[in-house]
């Protein structure tokens, strides 16, 4: 397509040519008519006065050669005054005389149109191509009748016949010839002018059409960005507004679109669930980072590909294989291995299209490994209690029994069993307090009640209650304890924590033997914290049973501790209590040798939010 500025200019030049010629050839016309006119008056008024003033000779005989002599004469001194042929012709259109040829040669002129129509007193005229001269010609000729009443008396004698003056017609050819020219220069110049006037207007109606169009096509490209520079109020303006107003509304739908996606990507990408997508072709659709992390896959890699890509876990391929077959909710649990063996539920839904065509199954999975493996300690816990409390309950139902089948009759044994079935009332009866205490820890019904506690007075007070037991097993307590010391602490719980710990020092250290508190700030760390050390010379743990001591019912010597009454379960509540603080606990142990547990509590409880 030729750009709207070429066809413009070249429709102006066109229109511009054609008026101008139109114009300058009607212009011609007029011209040439005007001043082949004049010249035909000009030229009846020579005559007129030819007429009038010339010396007619007697042309009776009109051959002779004295006649035309005379005339051709005078026809030639006339030419050269008036610049034009001259030429006597008689009535029968015989030629007397002429300034340029003999008229001994020249045929009879009666049949010449200016002859012909010179007839009554006016004169006639005509335009012919000159054999003789070899141009156009203009001839008039008049009719001079010496015997008409209104002529001038003609001095020397009679003459019947016309006058005739011709002239070239070349002047005017030129004339009119130079007019064109001169015509054509300036359609030249007129035609440079209109093309550069045309091309300029159409440039500044186009340029900014450009513009628009240019702006149109980036906006094409997803360019929304690109905005039409408006700078004129006219209907292009009005069009660049509307393209502005158009990539406005684009970019902000596009930006609604844009945040909605990456409000659901943000979604799907911080979902704690794993979202699996299969869609209609049977091909993973989307793969969100929960899964991807569950099964050990990069989404990259498995967009686009078969569901079967999946098949290194087994069983999840396969629950995929049945439900995408049947295209129905389903919910099942499947065990995959990435590295480690997990057991994932796979919850399982046919989406629809809004007009109800199928799109795809959609898969949510959850990790409930940690959840299974909760339920399974629970039941094992369970089971544990009741192993637990089946021993004292045994203990109990048979003593008490036997006393009262009557089968004991000293004394002495029959209080030696009662003293039994007290104790183990007694344990049973610990057992319960401590596993309902686990429970309630562990179930975080106990919050922390913080206060600030005077450590020193504190420990008196712990020691005091233990002191009875200790001097029973001829055990000596010690204490160091910075006097000033203040710690803020769930004091309950800290007891709990303290008098279990002791005990155990005690319980567990034989007779004669030393259990030693020790209590420090601890200023290498970052955060303000107390170390409580709880240190015995009893009969220590053996190494590999040092890691699960703090499991619930985990005793190193099932007899033994049984023997000093305990329920396997003070450490595991010591364990929570002092987490419970933000604190840490540790032990160290050599066999023989003695114990030392430590317990780390920040000095400052921080806010919890
Ligand atoms: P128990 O009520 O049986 O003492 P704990 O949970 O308090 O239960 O302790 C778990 C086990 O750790 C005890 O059975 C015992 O074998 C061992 N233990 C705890 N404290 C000490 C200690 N100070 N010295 C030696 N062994 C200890």
């Amino acid at each position: 397509m030729r750009p709207f500025r070429i066809r413009l200019a070249l429709i102006m030049m066109i229109l511009i040519g054609l008026s101008v010629i139109v114009a300058g050839y009607t212009m011609g016309r007029v011209f040439k008519t005007t001043h082949i006119n004049a010249l035909e008056q000009t030229m009846v008024r020579e005559i007129n006065l030819l007429k009038a003033t010339f010396p007619f000779h007697d042309a009776s005989d009109p051959t002779s050669a004295a006649t035309r002599k005379y005339y051709s004469d005078r026809a030639l001194e006339l030419d050269r005054l008036t610049d034009s042929r001259v030429t006597f012709i008689n009535k029968d259109g015989i030629v007397i005389g002429d300034s340029e040829s003999d008229p001994a040669t020249m045929d009879n002129h009666l049949n010449r149109d200016e002859i012909r129509t010179a007839v009554d007193g006016s004169y006639g005229q005509s335009i012919r191509y000159s054999e003789t001269l070899r141009q156009d010609m203009l001839y008039v000729a008049l009719p001079v009748n010496s015997d008409q009443s209104d002529m001038i008396e003609i001095p020397s004698g009679k003459f019947d016949g016309y006058i005739r003056l011709s002239m070239s017609l070349q002047a005017v050819d030129q004339g009119l010839q130079r007019g064109w020219m001169i015509m054509f220069g300036a359609l030249g110049l007129l035609f440079l002018i209109v093309a550069i006037v045309s091309y300029r207007v159409a440039r500044g109606l186009t340029s900014p059409i450009e513009h628009i169009t240019k702006v149109a096509h980036r906006i094409t490209k997803l360019e929304y960005d690109a905005r039409v520079k408006v700078t004129r109020r006219d209907e292009i303006g009005q069009l660049g507004l509307a393209i502005n107003g158009m990539a406005d509304s684009l970019q902000s739908q596009l930006k609604t679109i844009r945040d909605n996606e990456a409000l659901l990507q943000s979604v799907l990408a911080n979902m704690t669930g794993g979202i699996v997508l299969i869609d209609a072709g049977q091909s993973i659709a989307l793969v969100n980072r929960e899964a991807e992390r569950m099964l050990s896959i990069q989404a990259s890699k498995v967009t686009g590909k078969p569901y079967t890509e999946l098949k290194r876990h087994y069983e999840l391929t396969r629950t995929i294989e049945e439900s995408v077959a049947l295209q129905e909710r389903m919910h099942e649990e499947v065990s995959v291995f990435s590295p480690e063996e997990r057991l994932i539920r796979m919850d399982g839904v046919p989406m629809y299209e809004d007009h109800g065509g199928y799109r795809g199954m959609l898969f949510l999975l959850q990790d409930v490994t940690a959840i299974r493996r909760l339920e399974s300690m629970r039941s094992e816990f369970v089971a544990n209690v009741s192993h637990e409390l089946k021993t004292p309950v045994a203990a109990v139902k048979g003593f008490a029994e036997t006393l009262l089948s009557g089968g004991v009759q000293d004394k002495e044994t029959e209080r030696s069993f009662l003293k039994i079935i007290y104790d183990e009332g007694d344990r049973l009866n610990r057992l319960i307090g401590d596993i309902l205490e686990l429970s309630k820890i562990e179930s975080k019904r106990a919050p922390l009640e913080c206060s600030p506690v005077h450590v020193h007075s504190f420990f008196e007070m712990v020691l005091g209650t233990l002191s009875k037991v200790a001097e029973k097993k001829q055990i000596r307590l010690e204490m160091n304890v910075p006097e000033e010391l203040y710690i803020e602490a769930d004091e309950d719980k800290m007891k709990q924590i303290f008098i279990n710990l002791l005990s155990n020092g005690i319980n567990y250290t034989p007779e004669g033997g030393r259990v030693k508190l020790q209590v420090k700030m601890d200023q290498t760390s970052e955060q303000e914290q107390v170390v409580f050390a709880v240190s015995d010379t009893g009969i220590g743990i053996p190494k590999k049973d040092l890691p699960r001591i703090f499991e619930r019912f985990y005793r190193v010597d099932k007899g033994r501790s049984r023997n000093s009454g305990g329920t396997g379960l003070g450490l595991s509540i010591v364990k929570h209590l002092v987490e419970l603080h933000h604190g840490k606990l540790s032990v160290d142990s050599e066999l023989g040798m003695g114990s030392t547990f430590r317990v780390t509590l920040p000095l400052i409880q921080e806010e919890e939010n």
